[in-house]
């Protein structure tokens, strides 16, 4: 493997940055930049880097690590230098000019995960831990880097190689037909194994939810309260507040943490049959966000009633909210719902503890369950399953042991790619292109 570079500190001025190199010639460039002999592997050590005249660019830490104990397994040097953006460029281009390639996104993990140092799904983990934005979310990456979903797909992935490999046994003889006593078993095994795919597929929806947060729209007539709840959620002022109808005229995304649950609040235009050109434009792209939605916050005004408002859809939960409690005195409370006041606050507590519930995601139930997977983990068990099936099918209707067995090998593959057990080559540029570089 070739050596590669990269700055693994974020763009921009900070206090210090990262300079990465991993490959063959890694410690030989380090040492050639700095003209000194490398500090003891795994000891910091200051530095300075020349360019080609003998002029200092820039004094900081260098540490190395020798493959395979290094992240990516290869022989690995850091730089820790000053992080402006001028210098760490110059930094960089040093070690260009040496002859280091400049990393593409990801490479650093992809050599990690082709050297063995971890699987794929530990790989992906690392991204979700980066783009974690609540404590739930931390959790869950980290769980998951700890190898934990990747552990769980092994142990099913061997249990049904070891169906496999009982199966095949038969296919050594090919007269023979499967016994209908080992059949019986065998259909059993499939079962539990199928059984175990179904229960991490059920884990989907809320790794969904943790990784990407809950897409919750705030939904109702223009003015009753739609902003001033969405501001009050997030806590300061981010929506246009305006008393003329029809104000909110885009969509307005925010994340906020909803005692560890990511909730992506999305305030939509008034709904109202009428309006401008430019409101209708709005309403039309209030109807796409409810219908992508997790949850939808109905809001009502409570000092008005009975105006037309357009149907909701059957499949996304909704939360009635009716606003402006602080107008009406002692409300009547709805038998569903939450009364509660936008502008002075009162009940918002209740609104988190019956989003939490709507939801049924809270921290507690979170706590019992290590893994969730993700859309791609989510799509390999699809998969798994649909080849369990082709081959239970293949058992319940007497067939041969080979096509039993083409459809296991299926289910095999399909779990196989979870981890990166099996063949990969063609889902890694899928999933190392959307890391950064430097990673
Ligand atoms: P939207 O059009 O649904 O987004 O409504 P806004 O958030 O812009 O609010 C419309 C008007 O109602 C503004 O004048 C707000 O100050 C007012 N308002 C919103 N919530 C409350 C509330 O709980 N109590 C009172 N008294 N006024 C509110």
């Amino acid at each position: 493997m070739d050596t590669i570079v990269a700055i693994a500190s974020p763009p921009g001025v900070g206090a210090v940055s990262l300079i990465r190199l991993s490959g063959r010639e890694a410690h030989a460039l380090m040492r050639q930049a700095t003209g000194k002999v490398l500090p003891e592997v795994r000891r910091a050590s200051l530095r300075r880097i020349y360019d080609g005249e003998g002029l200092v660019l820039d004094e900081g830490v260098v540490t190395t690590f020798e493959g395979p104990r290094s992240f990516t397994g290869e022989d690995v040097v850091e730089f820790t230098g000053h992080g402006g953006v001028a210098v760490t460029g110059a930094v960089l281009g040093r070690f260009v000019e040496l002859g280091a390639r400049p990393a593409g996104p990801g490479e650093f993990s992809e050599r990690a995960f082709l050297n063995g140092r971890m699987d794929l799904t530990q790989a992906e983990a690392i991204m979700d831990l980066i783009g974690a934005q609540t404590r739930l979310a931390l959790r869950s990456a980290s769980e998951q880097l700890q190898g934990r979903l990747g552990q769980r797909c092994e142990e099913i992935r061997a249990a049904l190689l070891g169906t496999t490999a009982h199966l095949e046994a038969y296919i050594d003889f090919p007269e023979e037909d499967i016994d209908p006593e080992v059949g019986a078993a065998l259909t059993e095994q499939l079962r539990t194994q199928k059984g175990e795919m179904e229960m991490l597929l059920a884990t989907a929806d809320q790794g969904r939810l943790i990784r990407e947060g809950v897409r919750t729209v705030i939904y109702g007539e223009p003015n009753v309260g739609k902003s001033s709840l969405l501001n009050r959620l997030l806590g300061y002022r981010r929506a246009i507040v305006n008393e003329q109808e029809g104000t909110t005229r885009d969509v307005i995304e925010e994340v906020i943490s909803l005692r560890g649950i990511p909730l992506r609040l999305i305030d939509t235009a008034g709904v109202r049959e009428a309006g401008d050109g430019i409101e209708k434009e709005g309403i039309d792209l209030t109807h796409d966000q409810v219908e992508r939605a997790d949850l939808i916050l109905h809001v009502r005004d409570l000092t008005r009633k009975g105006r037309k408002e357009l149907p909701l859809p059957k499949d996304v939960p909704v939360l009635p909210i009716f606003n402006k409690v602080d107008l009406v005195g002692e409300a009547e409370g709805p038998a569903e719902g939450v009364v509660l006041s936008a502008l002075t606050g009162e009940n918002f507590e209740v609104l988190e503890e019956e989003i939490l519930k709507i939801l049924s995601l809270d921290e507690g139930s979170w706590g019992q369950q290590s893994v969730a997977v993700n859309a791609r983990h989510q799509a390999c068990l699809q998969r798994s399953v649909s080849g369990l099936n082709a081959a239970l099918r293949s058992l319940e209707d007497g067939e041969g042991p080979e096509l039993v067995a083409v459809s296991l090998h299926e289910a095999l593959n399909a779990i196989g790619d979870i981890s990166g057990t099996v063949d990969t080559e063609e889902i890694l540029g899928e999933i190392f292109g959307s890391f950064c570089i430097g990673k």
